[in-house]
């Protein structure tokens, strides 16, 4: 396996550069040169190529020269609507969470507006009681008693899938769920929003307050514990 593996901690990021050999000892763009070679060639397949050519360009437009210097100018809203539009899809998949019904209602809206097709699902779909995967009565959230359903990701993407989607947008997936469905989901996903309770979906703003209010995210703790 060699070195671990740890860009996170790197002090040089000198990968966006012609001095991309001026890394740490433990540098992958130095010691795992084979993987990436090997990676590499799945771009030759003419579809990953075109989309990740398009990605690129997405990437590049984000930016505009003004007078002052670079400036961002899309949300990221407008770069899923513009990235599925450069590449020919007519038919997208929005899978929401059913506590962000209006969000998903109001993406169709501007998806609509700009010609997709839109297809959505929302994440308790089926109306499956959670007993069916094994939760108590005591792991409901409203108590011992309640009929609750399951939120249902492999369903979603599964209806997705049958639905013939070109790309599925995720809207708020529990963490865990969005995993499971983008496992399943046949076409590629891309996530608009993602799940915060606390930060109203910005997780990053957890990551911002660490050093602050939120310090106890930095707790150690063992994975026993
Ligand atoms: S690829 Fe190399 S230079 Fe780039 S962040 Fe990782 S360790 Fe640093």
């Amino acid at each position: 396996m060699g070195e671990k593996i740890e860009c996170a901690k790197c002090t040089k990021v000198v990968c966006y550069s012609r001095a991309f050999l001026e890394g740490p000892p433990n540098c992958p763009t130095k010691t795992k040169r084979e993987v990436i070679e090997q990676a590499l060639t799945e771009y030759d397949d003419p579809e990953t190529k075109e989309f990740a050519r398009q990605a690129s360009i997405q990437e590049f437009e984000g930016y505009i020269n003004l007078p002052e210097g670079s400036t961002p100018r899309n949300p990221r809203v407008e770069e899923v609507a513009q990235f599925a539009k450069k590449m020919g899809y007519k038919k997208l998949g929005i899978a929401s969470c059913i506590g962000l019904m209006d969000e998903a209602k109001t993406l169709t809206a501007i998806l609509e507006n700009r010609g997709f097709d839109v297809v959505s699902i929302c994440c308790k779909v089926g109306a499956i009681p959670k007993e069916r995967i094994g939760i108590t009565e005591e792991q409901k959230i409203e108590g011992p008693g309640s009929f609750e359903s399951m939120c249902n990701p492999i369903s979603q993407a599964e209806i997705l899938n049958n639905e013939g989607v070109e790309l599925n947008i995720l809207v708020g997936l529990c963490v865990g769920h969005d995993s499971l469905f983008i496992k399943y989901a046949r076409a590629p996903v891309t996530v608009l929003i993602a799940k915060d309770r606390v930060f109203g979906h910005n997780p990053a703003m957890g990551l911002y307050q660490s050093g602050a209010y939120y310090r106890k995210l930095l707790r150690k703790e063992s994975l026993d514990s």
